[in-house]
C-alpha cells in the first residue's frame, strides 16, 4: 500500500530527531543509543507499519487498549474536521452541540446513570470523580466521609492523587510522598490466592473489602473505585459472587461505587461496559481510551442523578462543582466519540468482541496443551491474558526477562502484544491481548501463532 512512509522523506532525520528530543513514555531509554526507537507511521484495521515499512498486527489497540475502532477511520476524521471548522472549543458554563449529542447517546448505553462530565484522559475522570466525592463529604457529611477505597493491583492514572490510589507498587515507586485519604483493599486473583481459593472465593474477596471499610469506619468512607476488569494489573476477572458482595457492601454501608472503565468501557468486555457483566448499578463511572479510540482526547466522569442533585444548591456559594478541565471544552473529542459510538453500532463491535473473546480465549487455553509455562488463561471479550508461570503446581511467576523475551519475539514476528504493569515483583507475569474489536478469527490464529513460535524459542 502506499504508506506514509513511503511519502515521509527523510525517515532516517525521523529517527533521529526522535533519539534527540522525544521522551518516550513508560520506557527505559538507554537502549536507544545503541537500537532505532521504532517509530509508528501509518494504520489499517489492526495493521500498523512502523517508519521503516514493516507491518505489524497491533494486538494490544495503539499499545495501551484504546483503539477499539481500528485505524484509518476517515468519517470520523471527517466528523472531528467538520467540528472544529464550525467551532473548535467553548469551555465553562456554556455547551456545545457535540458535548451535548454525545452525552445525550451515552447515557442511553448506561441504564441508571444520567450526567457526563467531560475531560481528557483517565487520569483526570477519575479525579473529577474523587473531587466530587469529597464535596459530597464535605457539603453532606461533615468532611467525614472522605476517603476513597481502592484495590491491590488496580490502576487508576498517573497523576499524584491517582498514584495515591495505585496498586501497582512499580509505578508509585519514588513518587511519593502520596496525598492522604486513600486507603488499600484486598484483590481477588483466584488463581494466586492459594488456600483462599475455591467455592465462595468471590463473596470471601469481598468481605475482605468489608474488613477495611469496618476497620477504617464506615462513616470515613465516601467511595470505593474498583476497575471491572483490573487491566494493566493482569487481566483479572473478579470471580462469582463478588460483585454482588460489592455492590450489597457499598448500600449497606452508604458508600458510592465508583467503576473504573477506562480500559473496559465501549465495548472491550463485550458488552457496552464491563460493570454490565455483573448486572450492578455503580453510582459513577468514568471511561476514556475507547470513548474516542484515540482519534481524538476525550474522557468522561458519568454519574447517577442523585450524585448530581447534591450540587445544586444556589444559596451555598461554593454548593456547585467547581471544576473545570479547560479542553473539555474541545469539539473533537465529542465529535470523534459520537462517531466512533455509531461505528461500533452498525457494525456489531460490542457482539464481535463477545464473539471473538471466547474464541481468543480458546486459542490460547490450546497453548496450554504445548506449553507447560502457560499456567492460566482468563478474560471477557477481546481483553484476554495468560499469565505465564515457572510451575503449574505452584503457580510460581515465569520471570519477567522471559516473559518480557516472549513480548519481544512475537515483536521480531510482525505481532504487537503486550505483558502485565511491573506491579508487584512477581505480578509481571500475564501476556495481554485487547486488540481492536474489528479483529477477525483470522487475525486472532495469526497473534497466537505468533505466541505459540515464542513461547517455543524463550521458554522451550
Ligand atoms: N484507569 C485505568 C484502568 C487505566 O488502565 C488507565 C491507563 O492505562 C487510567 C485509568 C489512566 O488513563 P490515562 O492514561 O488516560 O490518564
Amino acid at each position: 500500500m502506499d504508506t506514509l512512509y513511503e511519502r515521509t522523506n527523510d525517515p532516517r532525520a525521523v529517527i533521529e530527531a526522535d533519539r534527540a528530543h522525544v521522551w518516550h513514555h513508560l520506557t527505559q531509554h538507554k537502549p536507544f543509543e545503541t537500537v532505532d526507537p521504532r517509530i509508528m507511521v501509518e494504520g489499517k484495521g489492526l495493521r500498523v507499519w512502523d517508519i521503516k515499512g514493516k507491518e505489524h498486527i497491533d494486538a494490544v489497540s495503539g499499545g495501551v487498549w484504546t483503539v477499539n475502532v481500528g485505524y484509518g477511520r476517515e468519517r470520523i476524521a471527517n466528523a472531528v474536521r467538520d467540528n472544529i471548522l464550525k467551532l473548535c472549543f467553548w469551555a465553562g458554563a456554556q455547551g456545545t452541540i457535540p458535548g451535548a449529542q454525545f452525552a445525550e447517546r451515552l447515557i442511553e448505553k448506561m441504564p441508571g446513570l444520567t450526567r457526563v462530565y467531560y475531560s481528557n484522559s483517565g487520569s483526570e475522570a477519575n479525579e473529577k470523580a474523587w473531587k466530587m466525592v469529597r464535596q459530597i463529604s464535605a457539603k453532606h457529611h461533615g468532611g467525614r466521609k472522605s476517603k476513597i477505597l481502592y484495590r491491590d493491583r488496580d490502576y487508576h492514572g498517573t497523576t499524584l492523587a491517582c498514584l495515591s490510589a495505585g496498586g501497582q507498587q512499580e509505578r508509585n515507586a519514588m513518587y511519593g510522598p502520596f496525598a492522604p485519604g486513600f486507603v488499600q483493599v484486598p484483590h481477588c486473583l483466584e488463581y494466586q490466592a492459594g488456600d483462599q481459593g475455591g467455592e465462595g472465593y468471590g463473596e470471601r474477596a469481598a468481605n475482605a473489602i468489608e474488613e477495611v471499610i469496618l476497620r477504617e469506619g464506615p462513616d470515613t468512607i465516601g467511595c470505593l473505585c474498583l476497575e471491572p476488569i483490573t487491566a494493566g494489573g493482569g487481566i483479572i476477572v473478579p470471580p462469582k459472587g463478588y460483585w454482588e458482595r460489592v455492590q450489597e457492601i457499598c448500600r449497606k454501608h452508604d458508600i458510592l461505587l465508583h467503576i473504573d472503565e477506562v480500559v473496559c468501557g465501549l465495548g472491550r468486555t463485550g458488552t457496552w461496559f464491563g460493570y454490565q457483566q455483573y448486572g450492578i448499578q455503580p453510582d459513577i463511572v468514568t471511561m476514556a481510551k475507547g470513548v474516542a479510540s484515540g482519534y481524538a482526547a476525550i474522557s468522561c466522569t458519568v454519574t447517577t442523578d442523585r450524585v448530581f442533585e447534591m450540587f445544586k444548591d444556589d444559596t451555598d456559594r461554593l454548593g456547585y462543582f467547581r471544576d473545570i478541565s479547560t479542553f473539555g471544552g474541545c469539539t473533537a473529542g465529542p465529535a470523534a466519540a459520537m462517531e466512533n459510538m455509531a461505528i461500533i453500532e452498525e457494525e456489531g463491535l460490542v457482539e464481535n468482541s463477545a464473539a471473538m473473546g471466547p474464541y481468543l480465549q480458546g486459542k490460547l487455553r490450546e497453548l496450554m496443551d504445548r506449553h507447560a509455562c502457560v499456567g492460566e488463561v482468563r478474560g471477557l471479550g477481546l481483553f484476554q491474558g495468560a499469565e505465564l508461570v515457572s510451575s503449574r503446581d505452584t503457580h510460581e511467576p515465569l520471570p519477567e526477562k522471559q516473559v518480557q523475551a516472549v513480548v519481544a519475539d512475537c515483536l521480531a514476528q510482525g505481532v504487537i502484544i503486550g505483558a502485565s504493569n511491573r506491579s508487584m515483583p512477581g505480578y509481571n507475569n500475564t501476556l495481554l491481548f485487547a486488540p481492536s474489536l474489528v479483529a477477525t478469527k483470522d487475525d486472532l490464529d495469526q497473534i497466537v501463532g505468533a505466541v505459540d513460535g515464542a513461547l517455543g524459542r524463550v521458554v522451550g
